[in-house]
């Protein structure tokens, strides 16, 4: 059976292959399927973002589809950058300017108010077009300066107990992440799907 992670995101398709390594499961990325249609990411939600992400893709491919819509909320900084976390501080900028541009608004903010979490919704189409759907956090706070070069996005600024997701292997990352947990809740799901 084929499953197409509908992502362009070459981290998040590692960390989808690292948990799934499902038996009988072969995982397609959008370029082995030649897919290069623009996905408007219109909605409101990481819910609603994850659902068009996945319905898009699998009506095209006609192929179950799974996809992720996943992003940073800070408390302080009135949920920012939340459902815009990949395109924070505009579209050309690098992972390392974003981070940047959000030490810089926290200058000075006392650990305590630094709170912040990652969110990730993941929606899954299996073959007859039902659609599944979960959501996972991991709480953390913000760090005062970049730490690490491993991981993508904010994870260099991204602190849980004292340790920086920038620092931590992939698979410590995934023992604790919200992709982690969102992945083996979906993983769950179409075993006993499969197995049915
Ligand atoms: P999406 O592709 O629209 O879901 O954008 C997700 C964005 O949120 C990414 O580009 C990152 O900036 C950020 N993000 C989501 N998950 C993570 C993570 O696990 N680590 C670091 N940043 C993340």
């Amino acid at each position: 059976m084929d499953i197409v992670v509908a992502t362009n995101n070459s981290h998040k398709l590692i960390e989808f292959n690292r948990i799934l390594e499902l038996d009988k499961i072969n995982l397609l990325s959008l370029k082995d399927e030649n897919y290069n249609d623009h996905i408007d990411e219109s909605g409101r939600t990481f819910k609603e973002n994850s659902r068009i992400k996945a319905e898009e893709v699998y009506l095209k491919l006609k192929k179950p589809t799974i996809s992720d819509d996943s992003g940073l909320e800070i408390n302080f900084l009135n949920n920012e950058p939340g459902i815009y976390s990949a395109r924070y501080g505009g579209e050309d900028l690098t992972d390392k300017e974003r981070c940047s541009i959000i030490l810089d608004r926290m200058k000075g903010v006392p650990k305590q108010d630094r709170v912040a979490r990652f969110i990730c919704c993941i929606s899954y189409i299996n073959k007859k077009g039902v659609l599944f759907q979960v959501e996972e956090t991991c709480e953390g706070y913000i760090s005062e300066t970049y730490i690490g070069e491993n991981g993508f996005g904010y994870d260099p600024i991204f602190l849980v107990d004292d340790v920086c997701f920038g620092l931590i292997s992939g698979f410590q990352k995934d023992i604790i992440s919200h992709r982690g947990k969102a992945i083996r809740k979906i993983k769950k799901y179409i075993l006993e799907k499969v197995v049915e």
